[in-house]
């Protein structure tokens, strides 16, 4: 319980309280995806690879530069937690935070997955989503977000008063990125960051603004579908947590294994290239 306010309100409280926000990153002078440009070339796709995320683990695989990927769920309702980084670079990777700042706490089909700083550039565009009927459901929950940071053992660890559990989404990642690379655990751990929750259904209580999430709605043949504005490697854990219903950090959830297929299509948008690292001249004024 977080301790009631010691402070008393001032005169005008209401009227402070009643200030109109604005929305941080007018998004008008963002450049955006032509999204029909992409989505033209989804009737002719080329399946060139699946992987599988068995659950309580975590998989990686590469979709090259112009290639779609898919996030699918294929046997029952299964979070993932999804890492993206460069495949040439991994110092460059997906920035949650900014990603959530430009699109919104929760992305969808149109949306840009921007990099970390100083490269900060679209690096996957969202092209389909099958989830995309959902909206923001009563209580202010919307799938697929960008707020949560990833089930982790430290958190468990403070939660639990001292427990130690090893297939939280973060130590599924750092596994599978070591596997991936040949770098230590504690090595691959440094590059793991906070991801996209796909398919999780998530949001703040109106009341105490805490994290909050519920049952998934997904189902099995739900996808999220991105394409690859660069050469990606992906990582993802299927949650501990399941559909997220109850909890995670534990073995008691039911868990499913995801599939993520990589496409080929047969040309690229009309009008696309690779998007530059940021212009930014990095010199912050010295
Ligand atoms: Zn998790």
């Amino acid at each position: 319980m977080k301790p009631d306010a010691m402070t008393a309100a001032p005169a005008d409280a209401a009227a402070r309280k009643a200030v109109k926000p604005v929305v941080c990153y007018p998004v008008e002078t963002l450049p955006r995806p032509e999204l029909a440009a992409y989505r033209a070339l989804r009737d002719d796709l080329e399946l060139v690879e699946t992987v599988v995320v068995p659950p309580r683990e975590a998989a990686t695989w590469t979709v090259p530069a112009g290639h779609f990927c898919r996030i699918v769920c294929s046997e029952g309702a299964q979070v993932g937690d999804l890492n993206l980084f460069n495949a040439n670079d991994l110092k460059e990777r997906f920035y949650s935070g900014k990603t959530r700042a430009l699109n919104g706490t929760h992305v969808g089909l149109g949306d840009q997955l921007f990099s970390s700083f100083p490269y900060l550039r679209p690096i996957a565009t969202i092209t389909h989503d099958t989830l995309d009927w959902y909206g923001f459901d009563e209580f202010g929950g919307a799938v697929h977000d960008v707020i949560g940071t990833r089930c982790d053992p430290y958190t468990h660890n403070l939660l639990s008063h001292g427990g130690q559990y090893h297939h939280c989404c973060h130590s599924n990642l750092t596994r599978a990125l070591a596997r991936r690379t040949g770098m230590t655990p504690r090595e691959a751990e440094g590059y793991v960051h906070d991801v996209l929750n796909v398919f999780m259904c998530t949001g703040f209580t109106r009341d105490t603004g805490q994290y909050f999430m519920k049952a998934s709605p997904v189902r099995p043949g739900d996808y999220l579908e991105f394409f690859a504005e660069i050469d990606l490697l992906g990582c993802m854990s299927a949650c501990p947590g399941g559909d997220c219903s109850s909890e995670h950090s534990s073995d008691t959830a039911k868990c499913y294994p995801m599939v993520v297929e990589i496409y080929k299509a047969r040309g690229l948008p009309q009008g696309w290239a690779p998007p530059p690292v940021n212009g930014y001249d990095g010199t912050h004024g010295l």
